[in-house]
């Protein structure tokens, strides 16, 4: 089974400050927790995290930059509140309004 590694270990950021991601909810629970398989009721755990999150708005513009115009399938876990196919869908929404990736 391949093990995720949190997204705020995974992605840092070398032109900036990483301590947001310090500051997150998720930094705080089981990582396992961040990525659910398609059971909604883990969706939903994973989503509360971030529901409570005092960074979640430059979570939600750093992983939306991040991740680009990646395929679902590239994508992984619940990141600022929410799953690969919803950060796609912001993304390509953000990009037919002409604001790029956030
Ligand atoms: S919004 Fe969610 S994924 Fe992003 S830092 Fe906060 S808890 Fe973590």
């Amino acid at each position: 089974m391949i093990r995720h590694v949190p997204y705020r270990v995974a992605a840092p950021n070398p032109a900036g400050s990483d301590d947001w991601r310090s500051k997150g909810t998720c930094a705080s629970v089981d990582p396992d927790v961040m990525f659910p398989h398609s059971d909604p009721a883990d969706i939903g755990n994973a989503k509360r995290v971030c529901a409570r999150c005092p960074v979640s708005r430059t979570c939600l513009r750093d992983i939306i930059r991040h991740e680009g115009d990646k395929d679902t399938y590239a994508r992984h876990g619940v990141v600022a509140g929410l799953t690969p196919a919803e950060r796609r869908a912001v993304y390509r929404l953000l990009q037919e309004r002409g604001q790029g990736a956030a």
